[in-house]
This record gives structure tokens, sequence and C-alpha cells, in this order.
């Protein structure tokens, strides 16, 4: 039984021996309700999905930033407040998922997150709401640079808990300097706030307890869009349902998978396990177990949906005798790091004079000006699309009548419904999903009343899966193009699959260097 080698925290003895930590774990934490001895706890992070292959860049006015006061109020982190220990707020930053993201804006979110930081010393734990998938310009391993500068702040003995998402990418540097990791076990997403939740639970235990966790994880060379990777189908199903499990066994506090980013070209992009207890036996084999799985089941991952060109799938979606067909435009989704300013669907569209086609929608601030200049009931001739990256695609050129101005107090919150031919289209000014329904009804738009409809998506979100009859998933080029093996500028990898088809692999299991000090 191998020692757990633990660092002693200050103010507090510490238990070294996994034994004692056992019998610990049976105490129930009594110092939160100890006002005197409550555990200062700060919560801050940023949040990007960066595609590699984009050419636009994520800059500040990208992020939402939310800091102090506004961020305690916010409703992501209103659960926060269910704790009897309060988090203290730093900074939260967050952007739709895209391209890297500028060094300078990087810098700056960091200097205000680590001032934050500095204010509020001295602190015993950090919750770090993180994504996994940034690309900053200049620089490898992100989340890294910003954890491993959160430690030089806040010290040694000050627990770190990430939560991620099970897109994101780990690093030993990443795991060196934290003490607890969670990231989603659904994809799609539906247990956000729980991840969270389970990150935070942790943290709070483990300051209670006075105890410092192990971490352990193993990286899996294996590197597959989301889109094939969802849990809600074989084998992603079976394999992140074994984690509740896993979870339970005596020593183990949390058991994470994660499919990893693959559009990013970083040495660290990989799929991986994530393993957080106080029995690092146990942790060295449940991640290796899961690694051997993953690995093993690489090539079952396939796409849930049919998928086909955009000429197939609006043909497809055209002779569907059952409605609405859903068409998802995967290389341009803005979820995963599109552009969402491409128009190659709409002009398939026309060409194919589709009907009773509700599309939603294309990124373009100019077009979007122009419908609410010319107002509704308009017609106005409109060149849509390829502005944010006019090299990576081209406009359709068109003759539109606005049909509704969704009111906007920002230019950059405006949303035009233009009719051109059997095509109900959104035009919008800034990059944004529409993968709930209330994204169509608050434009006056029933999405079951039409026989097509398009978003620009991969998997279809959990309010659109249901009603799509059938759901269609168009191969279309763009920075997220699921032709992935094809991708130009794979430069920096490590040799994984499927870009290196007969790799071999032997799972191994990488212990924190914080449970080695
Ligand atoms: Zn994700």
């Amino acid at each position: 039984m191998p020692i757990l080698k633990s660092s002693i925290l200050p103010r507090r003895s510490f238990l070294k021996t996994a034994s004692a930590l056992a019998a610990a774990a049976a105490v129930r934490p009594s110092l939160l309700a100890d006002s005197a001895a409550a555990p200062r706890i700060a919560f801050g992070g940023i949040g990007i999905e960066s595609s590699t292959y984009s050419r636009i860049r994520a800059r500040m006015a990208d992020f939402s930033v939310l800091s102090g006061a506004a961020l305690v109020a916010s409703d992501r982190f209103a659960f926060l407040k269910k704790y009897p220990v309060p988090f203290l707020p730093t900074v939260v930053a967050a952007a739709t998922p895209g391209g890297p993201v500028d060094r300078a804006t990087y810098e700056a979110i960091k200097a205000q997150f680590l001032g934050g930081l500095k204010a509020l010393l001295p602190l015993d734990g950090l919750f770090l709401p993180m994504h996994g998938a940034m690309f900053v310009e200049g620089m490898q391993d992100a989340e890294g640079d910003w954890m491993e500068a959160a430690r030089k702040v806040v010290g040694d003995h000050c627990l770190l808990a990430a939560s991620y998402d099970l897109h994101g990418n780990v690093s030993q540097r990443v795991i060196d300097n934290i003490d607890i990791f969670s990231a989603f076990r659904t994809a799609p997403h539906i247990d956000r706030e729980e991840t969270m939740q389970r990150s935070c639970a942790m943290l709070l235990d483990c300051l209670a307890k006075r105890l410092r966790p192990t971490l352990v994880w193993a990286p899996i060379p294996v590197l597959l869009p989301g889109e094939r990777t969802s849990t809600t189908w074989e084998p992603g199903k079976r394999l992140w349902a074994q984690l509740p499990k896993l979870n339970a066994e005596p020593g183990i506090l949390d058991v994470s998978l994660l499919v990893g980013y693959v559009w990013a070209d970083e040495p660290r992009a990989a799929a991986s396990a994530v393993v957080t207890g106080t029995a690092l036996r146990t942790e060295e084999k449940i991640a290796v177990s899961l690694a051997q799985q993953y690995w093993d089941a690489r090539r079952e991952f396939q796409f849930g949906t049919r998928t086909g060109t955009i000429d197939e799938c609006i043909k497809l979606a055209m002779a569907a005798k059952t409605q609405p067909a859903i068409v998802a435009d995967s290389g341009d989704n803005p979820t995963g790091g599109g552009t969402s300013d491409r128009a190659e669907v709409l002009e398939e569209l026309l060409r194919l004079k589709a009907k009773n086609v509700v599309f939603a929608g294309i990124t373009d601030q100019a077009a979007a000006d122009k419908c609410y200049a010319a107002g509704v009931g308009a017609t106005l001739p409109l060149s849509i699309g390829a502005t944010l990256d006019p090299l990576g695609s081209r406009p359709v050129h068109a003759v539109a009548k606005v049909v509704f101005l969704l009111p906007a107090t920002d230019p950059m919150d405006r949303e035009a419904v233009v009719q051109i031919e059997g095509v109900t289209l959104v035009l919008c000014a800034k990059r944004r999903p529409y993968h709930d329904i209330a994204d169509f009804t608050r434009l006056g738009l029933r999405p079951a009343d039409f026989k097509i409809i398009v978003v620009k998506s991969g998997y279809l979100s959990p309010e659109l899966a249901p009603i799509a009859n059938p759901s269609l998933m168009a191969l279309s080029d763009g920075s997220i193009n699921q032709d992935i093996v094809h991708l130009p500028k794979n430069r920096y990898r490590a040799p994984s699959f499927p870009f290196v088809d007969d790799l071999t692999f032997t799972p191994k299991a990488f212990v924190s260097a914080r449970s080695k000090a």
C-alpha cells in the first residue's frame, strides 16, 4: 500500500497516510460551522474554445468579463451561494468559441485575475471554472499558464480545484498546479453546474478534512470531434456511464474522462482520464483502465446522425416526407469554434430552390445594419456572409425582404429576419448560436412550422434534437471541419489517432507534482 505523501497546510495539522485519510473521511466537517476557522476561498477563471484553424481572433470585445458584485450576482455562479463558506470573486471571463485569443487580451484578463487574487490573500482554496480548450497567440498550453500563474500567487498551501468542459485539453503542467479536478460527463452538455458543484464540494470537503488529495491522469493519444464522441450513443455512452460507479470506490473523489479538443494544433491536444482521490493505487488503476478502454474503442466512434455533403443533406431534407428536417452546418458551428459567417448552405438552398426553410443564422453585421436602416417591409439587395473571414468563403448576393428586426440598444445585439425566395434567414451582428427554441421564438419564428431548419451546429442541442425529423449533418467546410485528418497546419501535434492510424499505445498514469512534493 503506497504512502500518500502530503504537504502541510498552514494553520492545520496534516494527515500523512492514506489510511489516516480514509479514517478522516468518516469525520464530518465541523469547521464550516465555526466562522473563526472558516477557510478563505476565491474563484475565477477563463473559458473559450479556440480553433487554431480559425483566422479570426478573440479580442476583449468578444469576452464577457465579470468581477466583484456582478460576478457574485451572475446566474452561472448562483449555486455558490448555497455553500456556508463565501466564495470570494476575482474575475471570470467567457467567450463564444472561436479563434485564438489575442495575446494582449489574454494578458490583460490574466493580470486582472491575478490582481484580484493578490487582494484576497491569504487564501486556503481557489476554484477555477475553466473550459480547457483555449489557445492564446504565441503560447502553448494556455490553461497551464493560467493555473501556474495562479499557483505562484496563492502559494503552495492553497488547494486549487478546477472544473473543465470534457472537450478541454489537459497537460502535465495543468495537473502539476492543481489538486482537484472535475469535467463534464455529458455531451451535449447538460451537467455544467453539476460539474462545478463536484469541484467546489471536493474543495470544501478537503479543506474541512485538512487533506490534500492526489491528482492522477492518463493522457490518451486519440483526438476525435465531439460529433463522434457524444455520451448519448456508443461507445461514448458506456464509457462515460461507468464514471459514477468508479467514483464510488474507496479513496476516490472524482473520475473524469475527457475527449479533448481536436481543432487545436498543440502538443497537449489529446483525450485523457483524470482522477482525484486519496488512494493512489486505485486512482492509477482507474486512469489506466479508462485510457485503455477509450483507446480500444477508438475505431468505434462514429457520427450519431446521417451525414453528407451540403448538397446531399439539402436534397434529403427537401425529399423528406416528415418535418422539420434539421440540417446542421457543422464546419461553421460557432459553439465549436466556427466563424459562423459562411453562406455556402444558403447558396445551395437558393440554387436548389428549397421552400419553407428557416436558416438561423449567418453572422453579418453589415447586412444586419442595412436591414435595420431599411426597416421592416423594405426590399433590398444584400451581400451575405464572408465578412469576418473574407478569405475563408465567399458571400451570396440576393434581394431580401426585411420581415422582422429585434429591438436592440447595442448595435451588436441586432438580429434581422429576412425572406429570400423560400428561405427565411436570420442575420445577426455578432457570432452566436441558434440552438434553443427560444432563439427562434423571440424572433417571431416557430421552428416546427418549417419543412427545413438550418442551424450552424454539430450534434444537435437537447432542444433541437427531439424535433429533428430527420436530423442531417452537413460535413461542410469551416474552422471546425470534421475532416480532421486532412486539416492543414498540423505542425505541433503529438502523434495521435486518427492522424496516425497505426499508432501503438500503452496507457500510463502520471501523478501531479503536488503529490510528490
Ligand atoms: Zn464541450
